[in-house]
This record gives structure tokens, C-alpha cells and sequence, in this order.
């Protein structure tokens, strides 16, 4: 009977803490999971031999037993303004997006969780995909590997740092992916790894409260919540999960989460305008008395369409209006800048990627660009 070859570990989805705990699984020190994490992620070695402080011994173990194993590059692209985008296969053969903004001396890495989503928000094209799978911590670091590696390492240099920020803003919510996103974040933050601070790892929600509650406790990152509207019966249009954490909830969740961090930091409010829906000065004025219950700075974004939506962008000058209003009260309010027409010919033209599980896609061709949404993040 011949029998099935043992999976191999991949490395690359290891935490330093669960490196070590590795290490010392195959009766080595426990020193050799930092080792190993910085090859990894510092040096973008992937191959064992080359892994030159490692015994000839120890080098033959792990090319039995482990593998550090990056997502595939299916495609990789340069626009005009700098802006790079890879196409990555994960386990199943879906793909992710994974998207490069460089502006002035930040570079922001936009990053996937999920294979599409189940939370079916109805202005987003990733919701209307439907949802596929949760990535595994190899397939959301790798992402961060696979751009730091083409920028050149060492990422922790600050000087020649090419990602100096990561949002996680791409496909999919990341706490419906909890615990994977955590590992792929403190591999992030991570002085042995990427090193960033917490105040440049930025985690979007569109606001599931108990897990929001939970992040609180393992984390400092970044906090940016998709909020839409300024009250419930909007935002259960919009943002279907609030019709489960209504606004008041979440906005207890945000508040927990905020008093939990060591400094004194606001949450980004995302705000997608919507010609006609959601972007009425009525509307705007009551946003600025929800905003001023809570630290916040408030990110206007231009809605992003999609072929078959049936939502249009508000006019820049009723996007200045709105924003003027927020303004007037004292808020920090930015709108996203619109980027150029070649972006929008090289992304977002990704048909049929999201093997979609619960059928949504059926109606919908296209995966939401995420250049378009990730503009004004905290620095
Ligand atoms: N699931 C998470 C993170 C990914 S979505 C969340 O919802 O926060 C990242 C941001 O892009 C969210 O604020 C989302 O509301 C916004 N977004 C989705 N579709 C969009 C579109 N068509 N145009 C502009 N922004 C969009
Ligand atoms: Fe999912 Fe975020 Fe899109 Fe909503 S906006 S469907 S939560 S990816």
C-alpha cells in the first residue's frame, strides 16, 4: 500500500512565538524560530539550503517536514503613477489581489483576508462576488512578502522601506477571518519581521461587533470602520451586518477598542458617497452630531462603480458640500483623491476569479478594485 505523502509545514504562516514552538517540536533550541523568521521575512529566503547559520543536519530535517511556500504571482502590473498590483493564487485556485500606492515617502500595501465575501454590502463588488474561503496566515503574510521581496529587503530599514503601511482593505472582512488575520498582523508588527508600528497596520471592519470586542484584547493595530451612513435604517441598506450590530453597538465596540490603546488615537470613519443615497447636507449634518460621540477622523470616499450597480458616484461638488459641513463642525474629514484613467484601465478588470460558494456572483462579473479604496490612511 503505497502512503500518502505527509503534508509538509509551511513555514512562512508561523508566527515568531509558534516558530519557536515548532522548534522545539523537532527537539531544536528555541533561538532557531527567530532565526528562521527573519530568513524569512527579512532576508526573502525560502530556500533551506541557503540558510546558512542552520546545521547541514537540521537544513536535511526541514526539507522533509517544512516548506515556506509564498502564493503564486499569476500577474503583476505597473500604472503610470506608480501604483503595482500582483494577482495571487492561493490553495483552491482563487485568486487574490494584492495592491502597492506608493505617495510621497509612505507606501501603502493593501491586503486581502478573505477569497470574495459573505457580507454581501450593497455598493461593493467583492460582496457581490460572494464568498469563497478564508485565507491562511501564509496566504495574507505572503502577500506582504511577496511586495516587500520585490521592493528589495530589508523592509526595517526606514530609509529604503517600500512598505511602510498595510491596510487590511482588500477582499473580504478580516474578522470574519480572526484568527488568521491576528497571526498575519503580529507577524506585521513583528521586530524579528516586517517591524511596522501599530499605528501603520490598519484593520477595516465593516463592524462585527464581537469580534471587534475581541481584537481589542490582542491587539493596538489601526482601526478604520465602514460606516456609510448616520443611522440605522440607512446603514441596514448599505451594510447589511448592521441590521445585527446596530450603530449604538458598534459604537460602544469602537469606544472599548479605542480606551483599550496605550496612546490616544481616533478611529477612521470610511464613508462611500453614493449620488443620491447617502450624501444630502440633512445627511451630512447628522453624521457630524454621530461623529461627535466618539474620536474620530472622518474619509469621504468616491463611490467606485462597478458593472451592473445600480448605485453612481456623487458629484465632486456634492462631495466638497458634505465634506464642508463635517468641516464646519470641527472634523477631520479628507475625501479620497481620484487617481488617473490608466488605474482604471490596469485594475479592477479581474472577471471571474471568486469561485463563489453561495451563488451571489451569478449577477456580477467583476472584483472591486481595491486601488479605489484605500487612498488617506493614517499615516
Ligand atoms: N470588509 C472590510 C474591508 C474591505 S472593504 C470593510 O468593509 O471595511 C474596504 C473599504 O472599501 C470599505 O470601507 C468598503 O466599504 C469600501 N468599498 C467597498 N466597495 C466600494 C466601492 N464600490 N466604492 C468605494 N468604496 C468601496
Ligand atoms: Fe465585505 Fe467589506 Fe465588501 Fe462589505 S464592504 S461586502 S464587508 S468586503
Amino acid at each position: 500500500m503505497t502512503q500518502k505523502p505527509v503534508e509538509k509545514v509551511n513555514l512562512l504562516g508561523l508566527t515568531l512565538p509558534k516558530m519557536e514552538a515548532f522548534f522545539i517540536s523537532i527537539g531544536e533550541k528555541k533561538f532557531r524560530g527567530a532565526q528562521m523568521v527573519k530568513w524569512i521575512h527579512q532576508q526573502g529566503i525560502t530556500d533551506f539550503e541557503q540558510m546558512t547559520n542552520l546545521s547541514k543536519a537540521l537544513r536535511e530535517k526541514l526539507k522533509e517536514i517544512a516548506e515556506v511556500r509564498p502564493p503564486r504571482v499569476t500577474f503583476e502590473g505597473d500604472s503610470s503613477d506608480g501604483t503595482r498590483k500582483w494577482l495571487l493564487e492561493v490553495d483552491g485556485g482563487s485568486k487574490v489581489e494584492t495592491v502597492y500606492i506608493p505617495d510621497g515617502d509612505r507606501g501603502t500595501l493593501c491586503v486581502s483576508s478573505q477569497v470574495g465575501c459573505s457580507l454581501d454590502c450593497s455598493f461593493c463588488s467583492t460582496g457581490k462576488q460572494g464568498f469563497n474561503k478564508n485565507l491562511t496566515v501564509a496566504e495574507i503574510i505572503g502577500q506582504v512578502f511577496v511586495a516587500a521581496r520585490f521592493f528589495g529587503l530589508p523592509v526595517k530599514d526606514s530609509q529604503k522601506r517600500s512598505v511602510t503601511n498595510v491596510v487590511m482593505m482588500g477582499m473580504g472582512e478580516p474578522l470574519l477571518n480572526f484568527d488568521h488575520v491576528v497571526d498575519a498582523m503580529s507577524l506585521m508588527l513583528e521586530d524579528q519581521a516586517y517591524g511596522l508600528s501599530k499605528r501603520r497596520v490598519t484593520l477595516s471592519t465593516s463592524g462585527v461587533v464581537p469580534n471587534l470586542d475581541k481584537l481589542a484584547r490582542v491587539t493596538e493595530v489601526a482601526l478604520a470602520v465602514s460606516l456609510h451612513a448616520p443611522n440605522d435604517s440607512l446603514r441596514n441598506q448599505l451594510v447589511p451586518i448592521n441590521r445585527k450590530y446596530p450603530i449604538h453597538i458598534l459604537f460602544d465596540s469602537i469606544r472599548n477598542y479605542l480606551d483599550g490603546l496605550s496612546d490616544k488615537r481616533r478611529v477612521t470613519f470610511e464613508y462611500t458617497m453614493l449620488k443620491g443615497v447617502n450624501d444630502s447636507d440633512e445627511l451630512a449634518r447628522e453624521l457630524s452630531e454621530l461623529a461627535k460621540t466618539i474620536r474620530c477622523k472622518i474619509n469621504l470616499i468616491p463611490f467606485n462603480p462597478f458593472p451592473g450597480t445600480r448605485y453612481e458616484v456623487s458629484s465632486r461638488n456634492r462631495i466638497y458640500a458634505f465634506q464642508r459641513i463635517l468641516l464646519n463642525d470641527g472634523h477631520v474629514v479628507t475625501v479620497r483623491k481620484t487617481r488617473g484613467d490608466d488605474i482604471y484601465a490596469a485594475c479592477g478588470q479581474l472577471a471571474g476569479q471568486v469561485a463563489d460558494k453561495t451563488k451571489r456572483s451569478s449577477r456580477y462579473i467583476q472584483i472591486q478594485d481595491v486601488t479605489e479604496r484605500i487612498q488617506d490612511i493614517p499615516r
